[in-house]
């Protein structure tokens, strides 16, 4: 997007003028050019709602969500989008390496912004995911891949459950 001209004619002469939203942001002090500059460097459109989406997600450090959790965060900073559209843009900043899918069973996916390797409990009834370090799991004996593979990645799901539940 290119930016704004500033319509006073004041010529004090900067090195860029930045749009009326980079500005709004940086003084309130959101990464909104940061979720531009994280688009732009995987190759995807910084389009709104990519935008929007995307300072919903990364804005507040390590977070797991599903679709429907996004949704309805997106809904209540009136963000106008449908719950397609959100599970697409989940998937494509997935595809990009932007976010880490977690399945924690069949029905429910959830989108890590923390892509780093780790590994999670998850707490049963809270439908809760919390990290565990990578270094805090080791893994034993892995099965022979199959032939021309190679084992990509290894996730460690640990259900918790309330103690007598
Ligand atoms: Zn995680």
């Amino acid at each position: 997007m290119q930016p704004r001209t500033p319509l006073t004619s004041n010529k004090v002469s900067t090195a860029f003028v930045e749009s009326d939203e980079l500005r709004q942001t940086t003084n309130t002090g959101c990464p909104w050019h940061d979720v531009r500059a994280m688009l732009r460097k995987v190759g995807l459109r910084p389009t709104r709602q990519r935008m929007e989406l995307g300072w919903l997600l990364f804005s507040k450090g390590d977070r797991h969500l599903t679709a429907e959790m996004l949704f309805e965060e997106a809904s209540n900073a009136r963000v106008p989008v449908s719950l397609a559209t959100v599970y697409n843009t989940l998937n494509q900043f997935t595809e990009v390496g932007l976010l880490r899918q977690v399945a924690v069973d069949g029905s429910k996916t959830y989108f890590d912004t923390n892509t780093s390797d780790h590994h999670h409990f998850f707490v049963e009834g809270q439908n809760a995911l919390v990290d565990i370090p990578s270094a805090s799991v080791t893994i034993g004996d892995l099965p022979q891949v199959l032939d021309g593979y190679e084992v990509a990645r290894v996730d460690v799901v640990v259900r918790l459950k309330r103690k007598g539940a």
